[in-house]
Parts: structure tokens; C-alpha cells; sequence
């Protein structure tokens, strides 16, 4: 199924009913499957990759800051879902990629998981299908949780 060129923001308050190109995004996530898996497979859920983490740190410990929560609440569910998830699922996750996490490789994991790459991945989803951070409004991100309605924060 082709996927429209609709492009869509984080933060533009409304749902696109616009589809994405699930096949697409499979294609690049095969790419990358045996590793992004396994990470996912072996990551112990310790939280010790939070403490390395500023920007966990800088708020408050919440936990979806965490690392580990970042990912598997993108590449998890990308995975989980070969690829066919929903725009508004990957706008969330557009959100978790761009202001929750700045690919800054502070994070320490003992067990080699590479978190970074992994939210590049994400990244690199996001942008095969025009789900895009509005860079221009930083104002206040507008965030959204999973399953409900964005709202104005002072993220
Ligand atoms: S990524 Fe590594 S440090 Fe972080 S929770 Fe998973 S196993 Fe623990
Ligand atoms: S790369 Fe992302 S998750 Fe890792 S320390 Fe930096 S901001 Fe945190």
C-alpha cells in the first residue's frame, strides 16, 4: 500500500488520517532487524542507563525519560507491529525521538545495547514518512501520551 505524501508535524494539534507506507517501513527495519531484536531481546529492564541519561536527570526522573523506555515505546512497537502502525502511533514516537532524546551517546548500558542507534532508527522511520518535530514552534512542545490528545506542555 502506498503511502500519501502528507506531511505531518508532532506538534500540529490534529490527527492526519492519512496511512503510512507500512511496507516501507518494514523495508528499513529488516535492515537493521537482527541487531534492533536483539537489543530489545536482551535489555534486562535495570533502568542503569537512566543515571547516564541528563536529560532523565533533568526531568525529575520522570520515567518516560528512561532510555529504555524510549525505545521500547518506538523500535518495541515498531517491531511488535512489522512495521504497521498507525500515523498517530508514529507521531508519538516522533515525539519520544526528537524531544526526549538528543543522540547525545551519554548513555551507558553494561550491556552493550546501543541506545543512540537505535533512536536513529526511529528518527529515520519518522522521515521516510513525513512525521516531522515543528522545530518552529518551541515555545511549548505539544505532547502527546499514547492513546490520548495532545495538550500543551512546557516540555
Ligand atoms: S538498555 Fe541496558 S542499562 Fe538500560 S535498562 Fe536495558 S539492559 Fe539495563
Ligand atoms: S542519547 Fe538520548 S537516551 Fe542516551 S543519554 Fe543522550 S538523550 Fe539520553
Amino acid at each position: 500500500m502506498a503511502g500519501k505524501e502528507t506531511k505531518t508535524t508532532a506538534t500540529s494539534g490534529e490527527s492526519i488520517a492519512a496511512d503510512i507506507n507500512s511496507a516501507a517501513v518494514w523495508a528499513l527495519l529488516e535492515k537493521y532487524r537482527f541487531e534492533m531484536r536483539m537489543a530489545l531481546r536482551v535489555c534486562a529492564h535495570c533502568g542503569l542507563c537512566a543515571e547516564s541519561c541528563f536529560l532523565y536527570m533533568a526531568r525529575d526522573r520522570k520515567p518516560e525519560y528512561m532510555p529504555s523506555h524510549k525505545f521500547i515505546n518506538t523500535l518495541g512497537i515498531l517491531y511488535r507491529k512489522k512495521g504497521r502502525v498507525r500515523r498517530k502511533e508514529l507521531e508519538s514516537m516522533c515525539h519520544i525521538a526528537w524531544r526526549r532524546c538528543v543522540l547525545c551517546t551519554r548513555c551507558y548500558c553494561p550491556l552493550g545495547i546501543n541506545i543512540p542507534e537505535m533512536i536513529a532508527l526511529v528518527r529515520r522511520v519518522c522521515r521516510s514518512q513525513n512525521v516531522l518535530p515543528d522545530f518552529e514552534n518551541t515555545s511549548g512542545w505539544e505532547k502527546r501520551s499514547h492513546g490520548q490528545s495532545y495538550t500543551k506542555t512546557a516540555e
